[in-house]
């Protein structure tokens, strides 16, 4: 009999979401087994849309550069109805100003999950492909899980925890008898990657609204290419396997209302989702992540980008906990923190469809005679154009009411604890260029009349293994993001959200953050000691 695998994280499925936790992981120095039942990457395009918030986590791996260069950018959004076009929206850089990628990004999932499958391979790890979980079991010490090869032989793997990235069947939700709530209604959608002639340019996403449904065509590198995705109406009763290309043909013709020849289709596919999530994205030592934990319609291309979130949200806290370096409350904190993002997106997402697809007479009227015309001014607006992008690109998302956001010292602030570290240009680079070491990151800015030497180095000595100090000049962008012209302190998370903003620069609140909220573990005796002589010496 062979001996058990041992290892500290099992992560089951090797998807968008599996890979980035695999990718995370690789950062912070963490021992992972990644099972994946399929022989390799995925070969089909699925989820075609990344996100301001995925580029700048792929910049951190090195990898944003080369996204960009094998992807599109959607520069423009074009509406069609009728066979005439009613309206255009220039999204080239409608995140001007907020992000390093003020754009969303047309790159398929194959090729997202080939980047950050190199990445693993170049780390000197892999995949164990053709192994499918068959059997899971955990207590309090760990995990233990039996791996099915392709040939029927079985392997045992012992980990501290795992972590399922397998999709929206999830074998594992079911095996931990988690619900999955949301609504019993499926949408069908179909999707076609295929060469399309016809009178318009290659530099646009083509919107066609029709009434009850929704066709669009992504621009995809080569000529004339484009990825085809639309939705069938309520009614559609058919299944997955029961419907023909030609059926898909004419029904892109027929609701695009326009003069087109399809032709060179190398993939289409029909697909059915409902709108749901799970009930805890943790159960024991089992956390899920991506579409095992919620899906949802493809409305706003958020599916893909959401997973690499749970993603990057999760990897720090376990390499932590596993590490030391946190208690093991925090884990309840991806729950908290993830559940509330995933309710938001699935209500977001919801509302997205019924706009563009839905069958409200009223919402009809507005999507087909007036929102054409008014969506390009209504992005002339520099705060519509903001909150657009935000909410969009995930950039927006915040934990601001979650238990690691510390807010006493945030009130006069413009920017809050829990939210993402705001973007600016410094000295013409990005203040993300310092923030990739897998660490929290002190930010100490400064007006030039304070020294900050002996707090950084009192930090650096302290919590070398952890915590990273920058200080950093006090900008005008800085200044009017964060709403003053005094010095002032950033702590951010290893993921770049904020745990606290302060117009002190103490290592005392560091420690203090880094005990109460994160429940360093090694520090504390040492803190504890340091508390009680000033208790009671003054000192
Ligand atoms: C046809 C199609 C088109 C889509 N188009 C879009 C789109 O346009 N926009 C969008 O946002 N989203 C789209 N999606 C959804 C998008 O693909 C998902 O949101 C994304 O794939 C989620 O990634 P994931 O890693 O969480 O899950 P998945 O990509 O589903 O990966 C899960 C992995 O787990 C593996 N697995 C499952 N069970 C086991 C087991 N027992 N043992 C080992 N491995 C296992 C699976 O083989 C799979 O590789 C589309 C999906 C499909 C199917």
């Amino acid at each position: 009999m062979k001996t058990a695998i041992k290892t500290d994280v099992i992560i089951v499925g090797a998807g968008p979401t599996g890979l980035s936790l695999a990718c995370q992981l690789i950062r912070y120095g963490v021992d992972f087994v990644v099972v994946e039942k399929k022989e390799g990457v995925t070969a089909f395009s699925k989820a075609l849309g990344v996100h301001a918030r995925t580029l700048e986590i792929y910049e951190q791996l090195g990898l944003a550069e080369r996204a960009v260069a094998e992807g599109t950018i959607a520069a423009k959004a074009r509406f069609i109805e009728g066979g005439e076009i009613r309206g255009e929206v220039d999204l080239a850089s409608v995140g001007k100003g907020l992000s390093a990628y003020p754009y969303m990004l047309v790159l398929e999932q194959s090729k997202n999950e080939q980047l950050l499958y190199d990445y693993v391979l170049a780390h000197g790890k892999d995949v164990a492909w053709q192994s499918e979980l068959a059997t899971l079991t955990q207590d309090e010490a760990g995990v233990v899980v039996e791996i099915k090869s392709a040939a029927g032989e079985t392997r045992t793997i012992e980990a501290k925890y795992l972590v399922a990235c397998d999709g929206a069947k999830s074998p594992v939700r079911h095996l931990l008898d988690l619900k999955f709530e949301g609504s019993t209604f499926e949408r069908m959608f179909y999707v076609a990657d295929a060469r399309v002639e016809w009178e318009f340019s290659h530099d646009a996403l083509q919107v066609c609204l029709a009434k009850h449904s929704i066709v669009a065509f992504f621009p995809m590198p080569g000529e004339n290419r484009y990825r085809i995705l639309g939705s069938f109406p309520e009614e559609f009763a058919k299944n997955e396997g029961e419907i023909l290309y030609e059926e898909i043909e004419s029904r892109i013709k027929s609701e695009a209302g326009l003069e087109l020849d399809i032709s060179d289709v190398r993939w289409f596919s029909t697909y059915k989702v409902h709108t749901r999530h799970v009930e805890n994205f943790r159960k024991g030592r089992c956390f899920l992540a991506g579409d095992s934990a919620h899906v949802h319609t493809p409305a706003g291309g958020q599916g893909m980008n959401t997973g690499i979130q749970d993603a990057y949200n999760l990897a720090w806290k376990l390499a932590f906990v596993l590490q030391g370096k946190a208690g093991e409350k925090i884990l309840d904190t991806y729950n908290a923190e993830r559940l509330e993002n995933a309710e938001n997106l699935l209500n977001s997402t919801d509302r997205m469809f019924n706009f563009l697809a839905g069958e409200d007479w009223f919402m009809n009227l507005i999507r087909l005679h007036l929102f054409p015309q008014l969506a390009g001014r209504a992005l002339g607006i520099e705060r519509v154009r903001k909150d657009f992008f935000k909410r969009i690109s995930q950039i927006g998302i915040n934990y601001r009411r979650h238990a690691l956001s510390r807010h006493d010292g945030d009130g006069d602030f413009a920017v809050k604890a829990g939210d993402r570290m705001p973007y600016f240009p410094a000295d013409g680079a990005s203040v993300y260029d310092c923030l990739r070491e897998p660490k929290f990151h002190l930010l100490m800015f400064s007006d030039g009349a304070s020294d900050y030497r002996s707090v950084r180095a009192e930090i650096e000595s302290e919590y070398a293994d952890s915590v990273a100090c920058h200080v950093v000049p006090l900008y005008s962008t800085v200044a009017e993001i964060f709403g003053t012209n005094r010095p002032f302190s950033v702590l951010l998370r290893p993921d770049n959200y904020i745990g606290f903003i302060s117009a002190e620069n103490s290592p005392d609140e560091l420690r203090d953050y880094l005990i109460e909220f994160v429940g360093y573990a090694e520090n504390q005796s040492r803190i504890t000691e340091r508390k009680t002589l000033r208790d009671f010496v003054g000192v």
